[in-house]
């Protein structure tokens, strides 16, 4: 979150954060925190098994964060801890796209590159009702 603190004139930053209007940058942003967080939730490194207790999880996209049809999809997330992200989903794509098809199973995996091939234009209230959805998800 940006600056909860207290500003110059000790006024809470809070308060000039909440009046900004969303804008689709900021969403999108929101939107990544939430959706990493809910992904790392499942509370282990998907190849190493290592815990949350022992590493630092991270999200790995299946699909690139870039391609926005499935950047929120939360099939295309995978907890992963560092080490197995930097060092071997990005290193070995080839290997990372056999687990991933293993860990989601075949179907959901077909269906989330078909989900990939849609253009996806955003719009405000589109990011906006999303995140009131993820946020639901992330509370359960
Ligand atoms: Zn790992």
């Amino acid at each position: 979150m940006v600056g909860w603190g207290l500003g110059r004139n000790g006024e809470p930053l809070k308060e000039r954060v909440k009046k900004r209007k969303p804008t689709v940058r900021s969403l999108k942003r929101r939107l990544d925190k939430l959706y990493s967080e809910i992904i790392r939730k499942r509370g282990i490194c998907a190849r190493c098994r290592k815990g949350a207790e022992r590493v630092t999880l991270q999200t790995a996209h299946i699909i690139s964060r870039r391609n926005l049809a499935v950047r929120w999809d939360l099939n295309n997330g995978i907890p992963l801890c560092y080490s197995c992200h930097f060092f071997w989903a990005h290193k070995e794509p080839i290997w990372f796209n056999d687990f991933a098809k293993e860990y989601l199973g075949e179907y959901k995996f077909e269906q989330l590159k078909m989900r990939a091939k849609k253009i996806k234009k955003w719009t405000i209230q589109d990011l906006q009702t999303l995140l009131t959805q993820l946020e639901k998800l992330k509370e359960t």
